[in-house]
């Protein structure tokens, strides 16, 4: 099985690295040191080329311009984009076959599949170009962080080895990215020690993490009295915290430098090296709509690089607050303060004592949810409550039950519950596990 694994390896990189990748990363190191002005005038002649070919070749937004009596040419400028509608995520669920450009061959397209913040299940398709572009913007933040191409492993949610294994090892190695990639359903005090010895056998140089999942692993590495060095640590996926940002810098002695993405891929947040967020201007076009709080904005993206499927004011239901003072790396592009709307660092604690952050892989391909919030009262017990539109079957629900054992442990008790709404929390933010079980403090030994 390894060396088929190792092909796969190779055969990804090539795929995701191949292409325009190469001119891609070349192009975005330029364009973040273009003038405000060059840089809005290239975006405004790439909005126009997205524009026209969203009307001429994608029937969806054909008959929305129809509709709205607009012709591609009323849209020079990201302002002018308001005279179309936002999209959410349920138009794009209904709209599916319609949003996808009839003139484009699906030779090496991907379909992605995500839950998002709020466990609401949607897929997306990708062109070849696109994940190009999307591995060109990730490497130039990485490059910026100061990694080219060292070392490195990854507690990015994956589940890596079976999630009922009991025994190391929870890893495996991708030579084609010299990297360790390590179990995120595995990590408890009883599997701790193995980690630290794998990590110290393999020496990376980068740790690439959720928040949550590298403080869990910085604990094990106190909880054992041995102390590691990494160059640099790469976050993304949740809500970074003060606390956590702390703990991680303290314990692997480093600086650790954040992303924002989404599946959807309308938008991009890296943070500079002086540790500001900066919006991605070159990435695509984001708008800042404002909600219900003065000082809090949702982030509303355009596409400009994927003509397979183009979503055009996509609602990302994630929540920035606005930083108007300048940064002094100089960027132009727009500072944020903070990220408010992704998922935070609590976890389900299954009956093993593993702490589970990821949820996206139990609601991902479930028909009928609409909203998903997971609830822990009691240690080895977890509650589902599902907004749903509907039709949720029984069968729907066996279906969500059946992952939810999967992707935390076969001894985990779970129960579905359907709600009308699920209430937010600060700021809107959508919480997608709550846990009023027994939470262990961030520091302390899991
Ligand atoms: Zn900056």
């Amino acid at each position: 099985m390894k060396p088929v694994f190792e092909l796969k390896c190779w055969v990804k990189k090539l795929y995701r690295q191949g292409g325009k990748f190469r001119a891609y990363l070349d192009e975005l190191e330029h364009t973040e040191t273009m003038a405000l002005y060059e840089l809005q005038r290239l975006q405004n002649r790439r909005l126009r080329r997205m524009v026209d070919h969203c009307v001429a070749n994608v029937p969806y937004y054909r008959d929305l311009f129809h509709a709205l009596k607009l012709r591609p040419e009323d849209i020079q400028t990201p302002d002018d984009l308001q005279q179309l509608p936002l999209l959410d995520k349920q138009t794009v669920n209904q709209n599916f076959e319609r949003l996808i450009a009839r003139n484009h061959q699906n030779w090496l397209c991907q379909i992605a599949k995500t839950s998002g913040t709020t466990g609401s299940p949607a897929k997306f398709i990708r062109d070849f170009n696109a994940i190009n572009f999307e591995n060109a913007a990730i490497w130039r933040q990485w490059r910026k962080g100061g990694d080219f191409g060292k070392k490195r492993v990854t507690l990015r949610g994956g589940i890596i080895a079976p999630v009922a294994q009991t025994e190391p090892p929870f890893w495996r190695h991708n030579p084609a990215n010299r990297e360790l990639q390590m179990s995120s359903f595995h990590l408890s005090m009883k599997n701790s020690r193995a980690y630290v010895d794998e990590i110290l056998r393999f020496q990376p140089k980068v740790l690439y993490c959720l928040p949550s999942l590298g403080a869990l692993l910085g604990r094990f590495f106190r909880h054992h009295g041995v102390s590691y060095q990494f160059d640099r640590i790469f976050t993304s996926s949740e809500s970074l915290e003060p606390d956590t940002l702390a703990f991680l810098e303290e314990t692997f002695q480093t600086r650790v430098v954040d992303w924002y993405g989404q599946t959807e891929r309308v938008a991009a947040i890296g943070q500079c090296h002086l540790g500001r967020y900066h919006i991605q201007e070159d990435y695509a076009i984001v708008e800042l709509w404002p909600s219900n709080d003065a000082d809090t904005y949702e982030l509303v993206g355009t596409h400009l690089h994927n003509f397979v499927m183009p979503l055009l004011r996509y609602r990302t239901h994630d929540f920035v607050t606005v930083d108007l003072s300048s940064c002094a790396c100089g960027s132009v592009f727009r500072p944020v303060r903070e990220i408010v709307g992704r998922s935070g660092k609590t976890p389900i604690i299954t009956p093993e004592g593993c702490h589970i952050t990821i949820t996206a892989h139990i609601t991902c391909g479930i028909n009928n949810l609409l909203e998903t919030q997971f609830q822990q009262e009691k240690p080895g017990e977890v509650i589902l409550n599902v907004v749903t539109n509907g039709q949720f079957s029984e069968w729907d629900k066996a279906q969500l039950i059946q992952n939810t054992l999967q992707y935390t442990s076969p001894l985990m008790r779970v129960e579905v519950r359907k709600v009308d709404e699920i209430p937010r929390g600060p700021n809107g933010k959508f919480i997608s596990i709550v846990n009023s079980a027994g939470m262990e403090r961030q520091g302390s030994v899991v």
